[in-house]
């Protein structure tokens, strides 16, 4: 590919460029034909995000190595449409994994913690209440982490507390630890609270369905794997009617552009050589915005034993950490913690797979989900996540049981991936999201790059279901929308 002449050209092929391809070529409004739309992947697969491992397995499993949930039940776009078109059957392909998580920690000797006993939940969710009351009183507020306004509400409100509800409180609102990806000393309070729209679906059918359906609809032509965009200039000098997109393969030129890298590529300067260079720069406007967000380092560490020692119909298990002192928890790791010091979530794919037959041998699996920054150090030195954990998992192994050696431990490597350099968009402490999301959405006529033919979409670009594929989905469709919209009404013009 020296140079190249196409209409649209999309930048990965994650979710939100596969849905912005399928949605140009298949829009019945759409008058695109199959080599106007180009798809350019730096990577060798496509996917992005959504990875469905189906080789690493000893047991026969396939492992979602990304994206595993549908969030939002009630408003998820990817599951209705894949539940209208007849290719996901909710009964048989999904497991509602929400019941109460079982609790465990080390003070409970192989018990799980008495969470009704002591009322922690209800305790957790008045914290919750705290936080969303204390900025809504005052929008002014500072913003701090969520460890610091558990210490706020309980100097507050200590004196209706027993000492076990303040000690066991402060561990479990790490629980918010396994959904944003990073540890609660720099989580941003403000923007702590997740506002689910339903309940959490577990797709037991793997997400590469969702990524086959859409491959359906795009001539393999029109993607080109291994072919990493370095430079978009927007005033192309060369040809003032097209964008010009300069590739480690050549160049392309494009009437429209959408760009759909993770955001932490977005954030990188465009000196890094993982960085994308804009001509001309990218407005401080945006900049900024990005800036202002993180990318988090959710990560999965997979366990496969010969035996299933621990209770196999227990869906997830929240292992609470043991007391940090004085420890930065945000510290980039050199070793492993010497303690528990990172509390994880272990989702059992034995509770899960139970109503499939897909299993092909003995044995059992669990995966634990971790958060930066230990998932950087377990991704960077896979050989010591059994070292690390196994001491815990004497908190929850069966009476009479032994905890066996693993025969396989499948970690992730998203943060050692550098196309995608960790999990998802986050806000730390003093951050903030809906002006990014402003800024990219293209949504707000005069932000961004204002009425531009270069288009944003991906997890991070997007207010609904932010960080999550339907997220990713639905901003593929919003600029496929948008381009139809404009290009169809320039043609109707001539
Ligand atoms: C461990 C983990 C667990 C998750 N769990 C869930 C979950 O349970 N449910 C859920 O809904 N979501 C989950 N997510 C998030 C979800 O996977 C993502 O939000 C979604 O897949 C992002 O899609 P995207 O298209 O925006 O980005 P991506 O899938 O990242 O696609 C962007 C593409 O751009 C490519 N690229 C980067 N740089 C360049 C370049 N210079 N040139 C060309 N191409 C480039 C990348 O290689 C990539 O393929 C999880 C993510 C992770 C990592």
């Amino acid at each position: 590919m020296a140079s190249m002449n196409t209409k649209v050209c999309i930048v990965g092929a994650g979710v939100a460029g596969l849905k912005t391809a399928h949605t140009l070529l298949n829009d019945p409004k759409s008058k695109f034909k199959a080599e106007d739309v180009l798809i350019l992947e730096a990577q060798d697969r496509i996917g992005g995000r959504v990875l469905t491992d189906k080789t690493s397995s000893k047991l026969g499993y396939s492992y979602d190595i990304g994206g595993a949930w549908f969030h939002d039940c009630l408003s998820n776009t990817v599951l209705q449409e894949s539940i209208d078109s007849g290719l996901f059957v909710v009964q048989k392909d999904g497991y509602f994994d929400d019941k109460d998580i079982t609790v465990y920690d080390k003070d409970f000797n192989n018990q799980p913690v008495p969470v009704t006993d002591l009322k922690l939940n209800r305790v957790k969710e008045e914290l919750e209440k705290f936080i969303e009351v204390y900025y809504h009183e005052d929008l002014s507020r500072k913003d701090m982490s969520l460890l610091e306004i558990t210490d706020v509400y309980i100097k507050r409100y200590g004196d209706r507390l027993t000492s076990e509800q303040k000690k066991y409180l402060k561990k479990m609102i790490r629980y918010f630890e396994l959904w944003d990806g990073f540890s609660a000393d720099k989580i941003s309070a403000r923007y702590s609270l997740n506002d689910h729209e339903g309940r959490n679906l577990y797709n037991l059918k793997g997400y590469s369905f969702l990524l086959d359906e859409l491959l359906r609809k795009i001539p393999a032509s029109q993607i080109r794997t291994n072919t990493k965009v370095n430079t978009i200039v927007r005033n192309n000098k060369h040809n003032e009617t097209k964008l010009r997109v300069e590739t480690d393969k050549g160049i392309v030129y494009c009437d429209y552009l959408v760009v759909t890298v993770p955001l932490s590529i977005l954030k990188l300067p465009s000196s890094h050589p993982y960085g994308i260079s804009w001509e001309p720069s990218l407005p401080a406007s945006i900049t900024e915005a990005l800036d202002a967000t993180c990318f988090a380092a959710l990560g999965k560490v997979i366990f496969e034993f010969n035996d299933v020692w621990w209770d196999k119909d227990v869906e997830q298990i929240l292992h609470l950490p043991e007391e940090t002192g004085s420890v930065e928890l945000s510290a980039v790791l050199n070793q492993p913690p010497q303690k528990l010091i990172y509390p994880y979530l272990l989702v059992n794919y034995e509770a899960l797979h139970k109503k499939d037959n897909k299993k092909t041998a003995q044995g059992g699996s669990f995966v634990l989900l971790t958060q930066a920054p230990l998932t950087q150090y377990l991704e960077e030195n896979p050989d010591k996540a059994w070292d690390y954990f196994k001491a815990s998992f004497k908190s929850f192994v069966q009476p009479g049981r032994t905890i066996s050696e693993p025969i396989n431990v499948i970690t992730t490597k998203w943060t050692t991936n550098p196309y995608i350099r960790g999990s998802y968009s986050g806000v730390e402490v003093n951050g903030s999201y809906e002006d990014m999301v402003a800024q990219l959405s293209g949504e707000i006529e005069g932000l961004g790059l204002g009425y531009s033919t270069v288009r944003f979409a991906g997890e991070h670009a997007t207010a609904v279901g932010s960080g999550c594929i339907h997220g990713a989905y639905t901003s593929g469709e919003r600029e496929a929308a948008w381009i139809l919209n404009h290009y169809n009404s320039l043609k109707w013009t001539l």
